[in-house]
């Protein structure tokens, strides 16, 4: 077996890690983590020093580690058929039974799910999906799409231009033109601090319709938001905000994409943010949950509007030209036939809807009159700590403090997993559904003493 130090050596010199300071990396100055196996909510690393992960992973092994029911489906799957395609009606039980799932799962109103591999190309597919509907509906003009700053969608050409983070553009000439950027609803960080919440609300359906109107309704084609910021700092909106978001677009005929990678699948303790929030969305972005990631899988379920013109499209321009080789992959759809099951069995969408609000509820006692915490928020199983220099007058930290990174850093030493989120000094939450009381009081202990020692 490598030591330790070897496999090290090894990773310097030849793995290019996504999110990653690579020059520091090279240089041994950030250390190569060998995560070994996982169980429940925690994960052991080749020392044997185990982690509880209030992060799942990246918000995405929902159903916990170590469920060899879906080990087995995908040992199952492999041994008797590992690919074949899905491209002109082609499929394999595993996909065509997880398509029936998704959809009865789904909002209503949904017509059809296209698998994909992760969230960024789900996105890529649904803008796609809606250019050829505004073409096919003789809209050329129609093409472009709002999302929010703080959004996130993925990392590719399109989903990275439609992410609303700066780290996310910097360098790479992003985002591309057809994509457009509007207020956020972080009513913490944004909102004139003298106005009400109903107030901000209004604001940002204003912002909304003045950057439609500005741009001419005819050329806005989507609109993509995810129910709760998540990557941005999990942030959920403030109350009515999506009713008002929705009156806007609706208004303008434009369509709604909510981007449920983070959200779908009982994460606020509801099958899907949508639900949660009232949402009636025409297209839905699946990834994470749909597998809670022991197989890469996504999804764009297509509502029955935007559907009815793609047939149309293909009646009258032929095949439709978009497919990757690994749609539908056998071994992911096998995965997630077994993930959705055990979610039913375990009931770990009530659980999350139960335990998600405990978690919050206890930070909030423990952390909330902090000086440095400006606020605790949460939806479901989210959580987020958001720390400041002082609450009043409001002041953030300065961002060379890494004030987010150093108690995260802290929290992992100390055998708790919690993300510092990528733009500000906020500690994230969003541990697999199978989280017991006990565990969330461990979580909060560990922050508190991360906050002892770094504040
Ligand atoms: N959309 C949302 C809301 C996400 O949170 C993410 C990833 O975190 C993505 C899309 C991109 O998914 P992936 O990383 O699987 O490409």
């Amino acid at each position: 077996m490598l030591r330790n130090d070897e496999l090290a050596a090894w990773d310097r010199e030849n793995f290019f890690h996504p999110s990653t300071h690579l020059a520091q990396h090279a240089r041994g100055e950030t250390p190569t983590r060998v995560i070994q196996k996982g169980k429940g909510v925690f994960i052991e690393d080749r020392d044997g020093k185990r982690m509880l992960d209030a992060f799942a992973g990246l918000y995405c092994v929902n159903v916990g580690y170590g469920r060899t029911e879906i080990a087995e489906a995908i040992a199952a799957q492999a041994h008797e058929l590992a690919y074949y395609h899905s491209y002109v009606g082609h499929g394999t039980e595993a996909s065509i039974t997880l398509s029936k799932m998704v959809l009865d799962r789904a909002p209503s109103g949904m017509s059809k799910v296209y698998f994909g591999l992760g969230g960024s190309d789900a996105n890529e597919t649904n803008i796609k999906l809606v250019w050829y509907y505004n073409n096919i509906r003789g809209l050329p003009e129609k093409k472009k799409i709002i999302s929010r700053w703080r959004g996130y969608h993925g990392s590719g050409l399109v989903s990275g231009s439609l992410t609303g983070l700066e780290l996310y553009h910097k360098k790479f000439d992003l985002p591309l033109s057809p994509i457009l950027h509007t207020e956020a609803p972080y009513y913490f960080r944004r909102a004139d601090r003298a106005m009400s919440e109903a107030d901000f609300v209004a604001d940002c359906a204003a912002k909304l319709e003045e950057l439609i109107e500005a741009e001419g309704a005819h050329t806005i084609a989507a609109f993509i938001g995810e129910p709760v910021l998540g990557t941005g700092g999990i942030v959920p909106p403030p109350a009515g905000y999506w009713d008002a978001i929705q009156a806007v677009l609706s208004k303008h005929d434009i369509l709604l994409i909510a981007d449920e990678v983070v959200t779908g699948f009982g994460r606020l303790g509801t099958m899907f943010g949508s639900d949660h929030y009232g949402i009636k969305p025409d297209i839905i972005t699946i990834a994470k949950g749909l597998t809670s990631a022991y197989a890469p899988l996504s999804g764009s379920i297509i509502g029955d509007k935007v559907w009815k013109v793609l047939e149309q499209g293909t009646d009258e321009f032929g095949v439709i030209g978009h497919g990757w080789t690994y749609s539908a992959h056998p071994i992911g759809a096998a995965a997630g036939v077994a993930n959705l099951r055990l979610l039913d069995e375990l009931n770990l969408v009530a659980n999350a809807g139960e335990v998600g609000p405990y978690l919050t509820q206890t930070m909030r006692e423990a952390l909330g009159a902090h000086p440095n915490v400006g606020e605790v928020r949460g939806e479901g199983l989210l959580t987020a700590v958001e720390f400041v220099k002082s609450r009043d007058p409001h002041e953030a930290f300065d961002a060379s403090e890494k004030v987010g990174m150093r108690l995260s850093a802290a929290m992992a030493s100390d055998g708790v997993i919690a993300r510092a989120m990528p733009q500000g000094d906020i500690l994230g939450y969003a541990p697999p559904f199978c989280l017991t009381r006990e565990e969330a009081d461990q979580i909060v202990a560990a922050t508190v003493r991360a906050v002892e020692q770094i504040l």
